[in-house]
């Protein structure tokens, strides 16, 4: 059996290497290391992908959120309600940009923020909701763009997980994620489902002004040469990020889909387990994209299956296991243990599967096999 790995970037490499090879030496010919053609060129491509006016390619997902949140012009002391049960990157930029982090719970079954929940926080002084599409799969925008609605609220979509990932609306509108709410953020890290070789993010965006204005913030806040009109960051893709980028962005539905298949799979060897709970998909399947295949333990032994892979040298991983309002950073005396039971809960039991566009199927049964001789022991 091939080794297995929580992600194969190497397998995924090899079978692009002549173009990337080719076109990274270009990018060093070229000399436009800094946006040149490849970043407007990778610009486009994303902006038909992901059927979004606006793309603004940045240096990663982090400043990703952070910019669209300064394009929004938030203020300090306004507040940003936003998922217990997710990266702290999402809730690190709120606080570091002097706002109010409100953390909720989330869905038991989507892991996703919880609507419910956002309607129970908002305060007068509530401006944005911050919607995680967690693992991969899109959150309640249905929900979530009705409630910002009604309470005249920003919607930032983080997008890191869900790349290439439809909702699909009650109207009957599909969507990709990260074009629904009034702006989004999507990382590049190698890991993610579209990752490049180094950091890159970039935001989304349909509303021109908004772009304009985030245009400036990514590059010191310059609308004119050396006129500087706000204050801005500086934030950049490169334009090897970027040529790698668009090598890989013709694939990434195929890459979608072998995570998918392979989902599919361990669903399948996994199901009618006692102890285990298998990922929720919304009714159609192209709605997660399985950054994370997240399962649920729920005997209790979910350390003890961590502590026999790790025996194995079978990789794994645990999104999450503490919930942002119990992080010391972001401890507040404002938080109501009550209102936290979901994510005080899933912190203790999910436990996340290797998950590649290289996964076969020795491997995957493999992997299922021991977990179910394991927790029925
Ligand atoms: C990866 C990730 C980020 C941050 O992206 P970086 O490129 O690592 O800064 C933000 N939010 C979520 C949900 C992520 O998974």
């Amino acid at each position: 059996m091939k080794k297995i790995q929580m992600v194969d970037l190497k397998g995924q490499y090899e079978q692009i290497k002549d173009r990337v090879n080719n076109s990274i030496q270009e990018v060093i010919e070229s000399t436009a290391f800094i946006n040149g053609p490849e970043v407007h060129a990778f610009q486009k491509e994303l902006e038909d992908y992901l059927d979004v006016a606006h793309v603004i390619p940045c240096a990663n997902g982090t400043d990703a959120l952070q910019i669209a949140m300064m394009g929004l012009g938030l203020k300090p002391g306004d507040e940003v309600i936003t998922a217990d049960f997710t990266f702290a990157a999402t809730v690190e930029v709120i606080a570091l940009l002097n706002l109010t982090p409100v953390l909720v719970d989330v869905e038991p079954d989507t892991f996703n923020i919880d609507p419910e929940a956002i309607k129970k926080a908002i305060t007068p002084k509530t401006k944005a909701i911050v919607p995680v599409h967690l693992f991969g799969q899109s959150a309640n925008m249905d929900a979530i763009m009705q409630i910002a609605k009604e309470h005249n609220l920003f919607v930032i979509e983080d997008n890191a997980q869900g790349i290439g990932a439809n909702y699909h609306a009650a109207n009957g509108t599909t969507t990709k994620t990260g074009a629904i709410g009034h702006v989004a953020s999507t990382s590049f890290f190698p890991s993610k489902n579209l990752g490049c070789y180094g950091d890159g993010g970039a935001i989304f965006t349909n509303d021109a002004d908004l772009a304009h204005t985030i245009r400036g913030i990514v590059n010191h806040g310059m609308y004119k040469r050396y006129h500087h009109d706000v204050v801005g960051v500086n934030s950049r893709l490169d334009s090897i990020q970027a040529t790698v980028l668009r090598a890989k962005l013709p694939h990434l539905d195929t890459y979608n889909n072998a995570r998918k298949n392979a989902a599919e799979k361990y669903t399948t060897a996994l199901a009618n387990q006692e102890h285990i709970i298998t990922p929720y998909i919304h009714s159609e399947s192209d709605t997660h994209v399985f950054h994370q295949y997240t399962l649920r333990i729920t005997n209790g032994k979910r350390d003890a299956l961590a502590a026999h892979f790790q025996e194995l040298g079978i990789p794994h991983g645990i999104y999450y296991p503490i919930p942002l309002h119990s992080q010391k950073a972001y401890v507040d005396d404002r938080y109501d243990e009550a209102n936290f039971t979901v994510t005080n809960q899933l912190v203790k039991e999910v436990f996340s599967l290797p998950m590649h566009t290289e996964l076969d199927d020795e491997q995957i049964t493999y992997i299922t096999k021991t977990i179910i001789d394991f927790i029925n022991k």
